[in-house]
């Protein structure tokens, strides 16, 4: 088991990285067949998926993350991916929905565990993609106005998780081909241009900040005053994830900077009343 990857490095005067950049870099779609394709797996995941069966779905599981992974690897990748993983002993990889991820969209981590095999320290890699379910249902739900994701104009929520994938899949691509990756560097910028014809690499879903904003007409800074255990409290909102954290002053609370004593509070923001 562990001479697969050396023996196909010894049989590829390449070695297995360069031959791996050289696949990656061979995938190449214009901008109307990268839509094309993107479009056939839009299509497919509402064909194969139990839970997601409109464009502005309301449900989704993590084994459709795994759905769109096969999809994207026969659509884009000509299978690399699931191949390069099973080189790496890293398949199946990990897919996870995430409610934390308020501010980053997705997330690809490469973790390598070392492990003892047949007498000698290895280093084995996992990885794991996870989307943000708090951005992706903040979309496409109160707040209205255009939704960029990698540069492109997304109709709906489904659209918006599938340029949110791929840029996850750029990631692992990156991961699998170089040993590292980087969405702020030119060897990310090119292959998102050549594969996905992606036009940047951020997002401007709705956060959590913005939906408070708009919803509740709550801001970073606000006066608030809420009910806690019958009692009403009256502080400031310092910070809104997926609730707002409020200061309130209070002799026995701890010192901040500013030479007041604050007790902190985790407030749903539906509860908050400004003042
Ligand atoms: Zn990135």
């Amino acid at each position: 088991m562990s001479s697969l990857s050396l023996s196909l490095g010894e049989d590829d005067p390449l070695g297995p990285s360069l031959r791996r950049q050289a696949k990656l870099a061979s995938l190449l779609y214009a901008p109307e067949e990268a839509r094309t394709r993107t479009r056939r797996i839009y299509e497919a995941l509402l064909d194969e998926s139990p839970q997601v069966r409109s464009g502005n779905f309301t449900k989704i599981a993590s084994d459709d993350l795994e759905r769109l992974f096969h999809l994207y690897d026969r659509g884009f990748f000509r299978g690399f991916l699931a191949e390069m993983l099973q080189e790496d002993r890293a398949y199946p990889m990990a897919f996870r929905l995430s409610r934390r991820l308020t501010r980053a969209a997705g997330q690809t981590i490469r973790l390598v565990r070392r492990i003892k095999q047949g007498g000698r320290v290895v280093d084995q890699p996992e990885y794991e993609i996870s989307v943000s379910t708090t951005l992706l249902f903040n979309t496409f739900q109160d707040v209205d106005r255009e939704i960029v994701v990698g540069g492109l104009v997304c109709a709906d929520r489904l659209e918006a998780l599938q340029r949110i994938f791929e840029h996850e899949l750029l990631h692992l691509a990156e991961f699998l081909g170089w040993g590292r990756s980087s969405c702020s560097a030119e060897n990310f910028h090119a292959l998102s241009r050549r594969i996905f014809a992606h036009e940047g690499v951020r997002h401007d879903l709705v956060t959590p900040r913005e939906q408070a904003a708009e919803t509740f007409g709550v801001r970073v800074g606000d006066a608030v005053e809420f009910l806690m255990e019958g009692a009403r409290l009256r502080g400031r909102v310092n910070r809104i994830t997926r609730r707002a954290t409020v200061l309130v002053e209070h002799p026995s609370g701890v010192l901040f900077t500013d030479g007041r004593r604050y007790q902190t509070f985790y407030v749903p923001l539906a509860l908050l009343r400004k003042l």
